[in-house]
C-alpha cells in the first residue's frame, strides 16, 4: 500500500464543519462552527491552528497549502460497534438476530482462526472503512486471539486509531467458537499488554453478550476492567425482544438485562452499549446514572427487524450521554457513517421526531468520540486534535450537485449529504495528517 505523506507542517484549506459542543444540551447553533473559506494547519499529526483562512494565513506564510473546492472538510467520521469478522457475510437474507447469528455469524467466525484469513479480512474491512471516511472504530473481533493480531496489524501498519478486544464466548455457540472465563481472562489480558496503548490502538474487554456468557466469564470479564481500568468493554444489550427473554431466563435472579452487565462491574464509565432498544424506565436510569455509553446502530436495527431506537428518551433522562451512531456490520448494511446519519435520520421520523443535521453529525463525530472517551483526542477539528479528516464531495453525484444548488446554509448541506451521500461523497482521508485515502 503507497502513503502520500504531505511534509508537515502543511495546511489544507477548504470550508470545515466541526462541532465544538453537544448540540443536545447547548443547541444546534451554538454547537456547530462553520467556516466556508477556512485553513486547518496540520503539524506532527495533530491539528495544530484551525480558523478562517485570510486570518490564520499570514500567521503562516511559508505554509504548503493543499486546496479542496466545492467540498466540506470534516473530522474523520467514528463508528462505536462493528464487527470486522461480519463483513464477508454483509447482506444476509431473511432471518432475525438469534437465528441469524446461528445460521450465518457464527459459521462466518470461525474462519478467524486462521490469521492469514483474519488479516486478508481486516485489511479489506480497513480499506472499506477509509473509503467510507471513517477513522476509528470500536471493532469486535472473534473469540480467537490471532482475529485481534490480524486486526491491529493491519491498523498499525495504516497508523489508525482503532479499538478492538477478543469476542468472550464460553457457552450456547459452536464449539469452535468457546473459550472458557479463564482462557478468555488469560487471552484478553495477554492482548491488553501487547496491544493497548501502542502508537494508536486501544483494547476493548468484548463479552459478546449476556446469552454467550457463563455467570463465570461474566465474573472474570469484571475482574478484568478492574485491573485495567483504563480499558473500554463494548457488549450487546437488548437488542431484540426473543434475546430480551432469553436472558431472563438465564439470569432469573436479576432485575432485568442491564442488572445482568451491573452485576458483574460491567457498566459505567468506558462501557459501551450496543442498540439498547427495549429498556425499561430502571434500565435507562442505571444506563444514565452508571455514565455508560450507547452506539445506536440504525441500520442494524432496521434490518434485523430488531426495533426504533428511542433517542426522545435517552435525551431526556441524560441529555449529557454518551452516545454515539453506530453500523454495527454484518447485521447493519453500510459501512458509511454517512448513510447511517441517514437511516438515525429515518428512525426518529418513524418514531415520530425530526433529528437535526447537526445532531446526527454530532453523533458521528464529536459525540461518537465521547461515547469511547477519546474526546480529548479526536472527533472535531480543533487545535491539539489527531488530525484525522476528512474531505467531503459536495458535488459527488449529478442528484447532490443539483440539490446543493438549493442549498441555503451549513446545516442543509450537512442534510443533504447524510441523505443522499455514501462512499462517493469521500473525496479524501488523512488519519493523524497522513492521506490514507488519496488527496487530488
Ligand atoms: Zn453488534
Amino acid at each position: 500500500m503507497s502513503l502520500k505523506r504531505q511534509s508537515e507542517p502543511f495546511g489544507i484549506r477548504c470550508a470545515y464543519a466541526t462541532l465544538n459542543d453537544n448540540p443536545f444540551l447547548a443547541g444546534d447553533e451554538n454547537s456547530l462552527i462553520f467556516e466556508s473559506d477556512g485553513l486547518v494547519v496540520i503539524d506532527q499529526g495533530l491539528i495544530h491552528a484551525a480558523g478562517h483562512y485570510n486570518s490564520l494565513r499570514p500567521l503562516f506564510p511559508e505554509l504548503e497549502i493543499v486546496q479542496y473546492q466545492n467540498a466540506l472538510l470534516v473530522p474523520g467520521f467514528i463508528d462505536t460497534h462493528v464487527h470486522y469478522p461480519q463483513l464477508p457475510m454483509i447482506g444476509s437474507c431473511g432471518e432475525q438476530l438469534i437465528d441469524w447469528l446461528t445460521r450465518y455469524t457464527f459459521e462466518t467466525e470461525q474462519r478467524f482462526c486462521d490469521i492469514g484469513y483474519a488479516r486478508r479480512v481486516a485489511d479489506h474491512f480497513l480499506d472499506a472503512c477509509l473509503d467510507a471516511g471513517t477513522t476509528t472504530a470500536a471493532v469486535y473481533c472473534t473469540v480467537h486471539p490471532e482475529s485481534v493480531d490480524a486486526f491491529f496489524a493491519a491498523s498499525l501498519e495504516r497508523g489508525l486509531r482503532m479499538l478492538a478486544g477478543k469476542v468472550l464466548m464460553d457457552r450456547n455457540a459452536p464449539a469452535a467458537l468457546l473459550d472458557t472465563a479463564q482462557t478468555g481472562y488469560d487471552q484478553s489480558e495477554q492482548l491488553i499488554r501487547r496491544w493497548h496503548g501502542q502508537h494508536r490502538l486501544s483494547y476493548a474487554i468484548t463479552p459478546r453478550f449476556a446469552p454467550t456468557s457463563t455467570p463465570a466469564q461474566l465474573e472474570a470479564a469484571g475482574a478484568l476492567r478492574s485491573a485495567y481500568p483504563d480499558v473500554l468493554v463494548q457488549t450487546h444489550l437488548s437488542e431484540n425482544p426473543q434475546e430480551v427473554a432469553w436472558v431472563k431466563s438465564l439470569f432469573p435472579e436479576r432485575r432485568h438485562y442491564l442488572d445482568v452487565y451491573a452485576h458483574y462491574g460491567l457498566t459505567g464509565p468506558r462501557c459501551i452499549f450496543g442498540h439498547a432498544l427495549h429498556l425499561c424506565e430502571s434500565e435507562w436510569r442505571m444506563l444514565s446514572d452508571s455514565g455508560s455509553s450507547i452506539a445506536h446502530c440504525p441500520t442494524s436495527n432496521a434490518f434485523l427487524g430488531s426495533g426504533l431506537f428511542d433517542l426522545e428518551t435517552a435525551r431526556s433522562c441524560q441529555p449529557n450521554m454518551r452516545l454515539g451512531l453506530a453500523t454495527d456490520v454484518g447485521a447493519g448494511t453500510t459501512l458509511s457513517m454517512l448513510k447511517t446519519m441517514g437511516a438515525a435520520y429515518n428512525v426518529a421520523q418513524l418514531r415520530g421526531n425530526a433529528l437535526s443535521p447537526v445532531k446526527a453529525f454530532h453523533m458521528a463525530t464529536y459525540g461518537a468520540a465521547q461515547a469511547l472517551h477519546l474526546e480529548e483526542r479526536i472527533g472535531r477539528i480543533a487545535a491539539g486534535l489527531e488530525a484525522d479528516l476528512v474531505i467531503l464531495d459536495l458535488q459527488a453525484t449529478p442528484v447532490i450537485e443539483q440539490r446543493m444548488a438549493q442549498c441555503s446554509d451549513i446545516a442543509d448541506t450537512l442534510f443533504v449529504q447524510m441523505i443522499l451521500g455514501d462512499e462517493r461523497s469521500v473525496r479524501a482521508v488523512y488519519s493523524a495528517g497522513k492521506s490514507v485515502k488519496p488527496a487530488v
